[in-house]
């Protein structure tokens, strides 16, 4: 719950002399917001109408007495409550797990396809060559010299393969380190997942004091 008015008191403090000192509160409820007037003096608005309790989206305009504006966002930032920003990180972090597996096991596929099919190749090639190369040193040669180079040659690609991955990684973990931020401070969270920072429900850095756990009132 979230108290608004001109009390020190209150959640959401406001020094307007048409703002009462308890003018309204709001209420989680069912992942939405209820706003709710506290019979104040001048009345709180929704949209120019007047409201005793109403869902509010943060869209919705809202206005306490003559002259006070605020918005859902307005209020729920000083609270430090990040709980919507926060939960877009969660696909963030799924998207970074899933990706960086992929990049790894497809590689992984590459790099053994790349070793071992030059080694498959060149027994056929040599034994056909060697077939037909009866009695002709030159085939014979050329048979030889792929039986001894193909796996050279597969060993070679399968390093050149692997050497690629760290760049691939690292181009993720450069962008994840700009996306997985605290939406307030902006710090990178660390490849901790979600669910551990939404255990913590708050910004591990100390001073930001940004939240984002669901409050229930
Ligand atoms: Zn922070």
């Amino acid at each position: 719950m979230i108290r608004i008015g001109k009390a020190d008191d209150n959640d959401f403090v406001l020094n307007d002399p048409h703002v009462s000192r308890y003018h309204a509160r709001l209420i989680r409820e069912e992942g939405t917001w209820l706003l709710e007037d506290l019979s104040s003096t001048n009345g709180t608005y929704v949209n120019n109408t007047q409201i005793s309790k109403k869902r509010i989206t943060s869209t919705d305009q809202i206005r306490l007495g003559d002259s006070c504006h605020i918005s859902l966002p307005e209020i729920l930032k000083s609270k430090n409550d990040y709980s919507e920003e926060f939960a877009i990180l969660k696909e963030v972090y799924d998207h970074y797990v899933q990706s960086k597996v992929k990049i790894q096991s497809s590689n992984q596929f590459k790099i053994r396809l790349m070793q071992s099919l030059p080694f498959a190749l060149p027994g056929v090639i040599g034994v056909v060559l060697g077939f037909l190369g009866k009695g002709s040193s030159i085939l014979f040669g050329a048979s030889l010299f792929i039986v001894i180079c193909a796996p050279a040659v597969g060993i070679y690609l399968g390093a050149r393969q692997s050497a690629k991955v760290p760049q691939q990684l690292q181009d993720l973990v450069n962008q994840f380190k700009i996306d997985y931020v605290c939406p307030k401070c902006g710090t990178f969270l660390g490849e901790i997942p979600w669910e551990s920072l939404r255990n913590r429900k708050s910004c591990p850095v100390s001073s930001c004091r940004a939240k984002w756990a669901d409050e229930e009132a």
